[in-house]
């Protein structure tokens, strides 16, 4: 397809030609399809299906890309409301451009589909890449805040293959990132590739940020990135991207993925580990700034809303009714109490024995926070084995 035209791109698009194929993605909590990707293929008259790589980006050099990309937008709409008539509802992603947002078209198109209810905003997420930023300004600024303010989630897409990730990251907007297929492909050969998995799904989670991982072709890597803690997997080893009547098959069939909870078990393990550091920071901080009872990254203070606390009361509700559940609801209450009374003792600048008195007692709680924690890990992988 390398003698494609600006004519062809317009003939296919006058004729209907383009379609979106759906991918599944699946939640590594439930086991549950929970989301889908649209991705654009050009199904021509003779019955050829070209594939996007072939004509996207000329369609983005040129331009053509804005006119494909508005209506594609209205195909999504038909085909989501299908999709979620048919299956509870699930949240369905669609790439778009850089030159998508350098007017407003795309973003009023889609705020008209919301505001006239065609669609549920809180269903629908856009997929950028991050050459969008590279070399856009203020009106793609604009209007990625105008999707976020609509409560469109926005994903960065093929995280790891750019030039500034996480300035990229702390800078715009996202809800979700996607772990690029490259990174991806070579986690089972490679321990740089694995320490980078490893470590944008730490950093994703402490931005709480989700992370889909892409282009999982085999049970083993699937497995390998609910270990991290990944929580979405999409890939062929799931399912190719398929037609829509094909994707409602698919969902029919109610097929459960492995559900293993012992990455998350390992995260929450680190955020416990870094909320106590953040204690003994405040404590370290307050007393060398006698002139001030602020501390920046201050540690949450509530058990039911701290980061563990949230993994306690969300995926660990599973063990909820046993006996460790119970135990570890007390124990790390007792916990946060300790951290507290810690805290303002350095705010006070009470006595250096109160303060020691009170630090010795937050690693005893701790050591038990971790130590219940781990001894559920030995249990799970006892029942996942
Ligand atoms: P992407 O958004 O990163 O999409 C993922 C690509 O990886 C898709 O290729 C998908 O079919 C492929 N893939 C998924 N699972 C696996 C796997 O397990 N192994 C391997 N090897 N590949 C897998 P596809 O559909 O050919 O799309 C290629 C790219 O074209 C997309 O990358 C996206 O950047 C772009 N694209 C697709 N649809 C659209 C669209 O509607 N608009 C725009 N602007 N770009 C699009
Ligand atoms: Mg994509
Ligand atoms: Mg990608």
């Amino acid at each position: 397809m390398s003698d494609i035209t600006l004519q062809d791109l317009s003939d296919a698009l006058a004729n209907d030609e383009f379609v979106y194929y759906y991918q599944p993605k699946v939640s590594m909590l439930s086991g549950k399809i929970c989301g889908a990707e649209a991705l654009i293929r050009w199904l021509r008259a003779d019955g050829t299906l070209v594939s996007p790589a072939a004509f996207i980006p000329f369609a983005e050099t040129t331009g053509f890309i804005k006119e494909i990309t508005l209506a594609m937008f209205q195909k999504l709409i038909v085909d989501l409301n299908i999709i979620n008539d048919a299956k509870d509802s699930i949240v369905v992603s669609f790439n778009a451009s850089a030159k998508d947002f350098h007017d407003n078209k795309l973003v009023d198109a889609i705020r008209y589909a919301i505001q006239h209810k065609q669609l549920d905003a809180d269903l629908l997420e856009v997929e950028l890449t991050e050459t969008v930023f590279l070399n856009d300004g203020k009106h793609v600024r604009q209007n990625l805040e105008l999707l976020e303010q609509m409560g469109v989630a926005l994903a960065m897409d093929d995280y790891g293959t750019g030039f500034s990730s996480i300035d990229t990251l702390a800078r715009w907007p996202f809800s979700t990132i996607k772990l690029d297929q490259g990174i991806i492909s070579k986690l089972e050969d490679s321990m740089k590739e694995f320490t980078i998995a490893q470590s944008s799904i730490h950093m994703a989670h402490q931005l709480e940020l989700g992370v889909v991982a892409e282009g999982i072709e085999s049970e083993h890597m699937y497995k390998l990135l609910q270990n991290m803690g990944c929580m979405l997997a999409q890939g062929y080893w799931i399912s190719r991207p398929v037609a829509l009547a094909e994707f409602l098959d698919f969902c029919r069939t109610r097929t459960i993925w492995p559900v293993q909870p012992i990455g998350l078990l390992h995260l929450a393990q680190l955020d416990h580990i870094q909320w106590r550091k953040a204690i003994i920071d405040g404590v370290f901080y307050l007393g060398l700034r006698k002139d001030s009872n602020e501390i920046r990254g201050a540690p949450e203070s509530d058990p039911q809303t701290c980061r563990l606390g949230r993994w306690f009361y969300g995926a660990g509700r599973e063990y909820s009714g046993t006996k460790w559940y119970d135990e570890f609801e007390q124990q790390h209450i007792h916990l946060h109490d300790v951290g507290m009374k810690l805290l303002e003792s350095a705010k006070q600048g009470a006595s250096k024995s109160t303060q020691t008195s009170l630090m010795r007692e937050l690693t005893e709680k701790s050591v038990i926070v971790i130590g219940m924690l781990q001894q559920l890990e030995n249990r799970l992988i006892a029942e996942h084995s």
